[in-house]
């Protein structure tokens, strides 16, 4: 169908002619709402309200905005939405246990539903054989995932004897969402600069070097050695006062980082070495995005807790889980017995609907061998991305599973407008994408098909070379 041109005058969308953004029986909603209460998160508010994009419904490849037009989706909503949009099962799933209970508390009593999800996960929980994270704990969302791994991991130093270790490492240009914890270890300055740190954090130089790794197909090969920094640390503050190191296996949020060959295997044995705990964050990498169900089954390389999110209920219902080596789990059970081994949780962890969510995604990813499609699309993906080298400005073409990751060189006087001018042109255009500083980001669900994927290509190349 023919795409309107949308954001001309305020909003003119959304007021002049969107009777359908709100169908839902009973309700009163307006479909004319104000733009003014809702302060938008990690947006440019005053920006975007000045000429937003309004999403209204979603299914499978694709967004339906308020005016219509369809878009696709090339970054599953916010690298979650794994299985694609409207997906019944899940719905229905969510619906049956609302009627059935709505909500029931996790402290001290629990509800069957959390339990099954959490032998489920156990199941196909990350790590070998002798070394499955297999204990979980259910949380709110990818940032509530890393603030319980960090406290997870430092109660566990603690619990066996080794107090002294509350230091946290995590690495420049790491995402681990907004809590005082992630900000603290994640490496974005934008994100830290306002905010006080948690005391005694520090970081890992971050494996990014286009210079030396540029259009590399599969990892890169140089960089293993920065994992050495980690002995840096140790050299500087002692293993003693260390508890943790926290790493994406792969950084998505910065603009696709992949880890250099040897790397993770390297930063594994230097934490081994120094007793310190490996904390990988898969809030992204979790759940099929590199091909694989975890970074740790596509790497081999275990670590001793993993942070997920997003992909765990397909991004339909809010929450987050740690999987926890059972070492780490039985340090801390072995205390009093009528003591709250852990104090931390939340009013939501294991909150039934999200767990039906859960469960209703884990069948799905199953029955339909989402979790190992990536691994099978990678080699048209990586083809299809790098078609675009060549085209103005790239300077970096990185893909793993199906995940991308397209670095433009930067305007001198205004770093990131370049990207961002793409990101807009293409949502005109009827594709999603996303920009972070001057690297485009893609991520489509894992049901994506070739010829989306071509399309993703040809409507963001057309974007690249107008922009240019
Ligand atoms: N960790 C990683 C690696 C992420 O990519 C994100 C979000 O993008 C988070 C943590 C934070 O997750 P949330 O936004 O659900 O709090």
């Amino acid at each position: 169908s023919p795409r309107k041109s949308r954001g001309e005058g305020k909003g003119e969308g959304l007021r002049g002619n969107a009777p359908t953004i709100y169908q839902l029986e009973n309700l009163t909603m307006r479909n004319t709402p104000s733009l003014e209460n809702y302060w938008m998160p990690f947006t440019a508010n005053r920006q975007f309200k000045a000429v937003p994009r309004l999403l209204a419904s979603a299914e499978g490849m694709y967004y339906t905005d308020v005016d219509g037009n369809k878009i696709l989706d090339g970054t599953s909503g916010l690298w979650c939405v794994n299985a694609g949009h409207g997906r019944k099962r899940i719905a229905d799933a969510v619906a049956r246990q609302l009627t059935t209970m709505d909500y029931a508390p996790s402290f001290q009593m629990g509800h069957p539903i959390a339990f099954d999800f959490a032998e489920k996960l156990g199941e196909r929980a990350p790590g070998g054989p002798d070394a499955k994270l297999d204990r979980i704990f259910f949380t709110g969302s990818g940032s509530e995932s890393v603030d319980t791994a960090l406290k997870i991991a430092i109660a566990y130093q603690r619990a066996i004897g080794q107090g002294t270790r509350t230091r946290v490492i995590g690495r420049e240009r790491g995402y681990h969402g907004v809590g005082f914890g992630g900000i603290s270890v994640g490496g974005l300055v934008n994100n830290r600069r306002v905010f006080p740190m948690l005391p005694g954090t520090d970081h890992l130089r971050h494996t990014h070097n286009p210079e030396r790794n540029s259009f590399v197909k599969g990892l890169p090969a140089h960089g293993a050695e920065l994992a050495d920094d980690l002995e840096r640390l140790v050299a500087l503050h002692g293993a003693e006062t260390i508890a943790a190191v926290i790493v994406e296996p792969v950084a998505g949020s910065t603009g696709v980082l992949l880890p250099p060959q040897g790397y993770l295997e390297r930063l594994r044995a230097i934490a081994d070495r120094h007793g310190i705990l490996l904390i990988f964050d898969e809030v992204i990498t979790g759940f099929g995005r590199l091909g694989a169900p975890f970074a740790v089954d596509y790497f081999g390389v275990v670590p001793d807790l993993v942070t997920t999110a997003k992909g765990l209920t397909n991004g339909a219902i809010p929450m987050g889980a740690v999987f926890s080596s059972r070492h780490i789990h039985d340090a801390l059970m072995h205390g009093p017995e009528n003591q709250i081994e852990l104090f931390h949780g939340y009013t939501y962890s294991g909150h039934p609907a999200a767990c039906a969510a859960g469960l209703a995604t884990l069948e799905i990813y199953e029955e339909e061998g989402l979790l190992s499609r990536g691994a099978e699309l990678a080699p048209y993906w990586q083809d299809a991305i790098h078609s675009l080298n060549g085209l103005p400005n790239i300077i970096d073409i990185r893909t793993i599973g199906l995940v991308a990751g397209i670095e433009l060189s930067s305007r001198k006087d205004a770093p990131g407008a370049r990207a961002y001018e793409i990101f807009t042109d293409c949502f005109k255009k009827g594709l999603l994408i996303r920009v972070t500083g001057d690297i485009i980001a893609l991520s489509p669900p894992l049901i994506v098909e070739r010829g989306e994927i071509d399309t993703i290509v040809s409507v963001l190349g057309e974007s690249i070379r107008r922009i240019s």
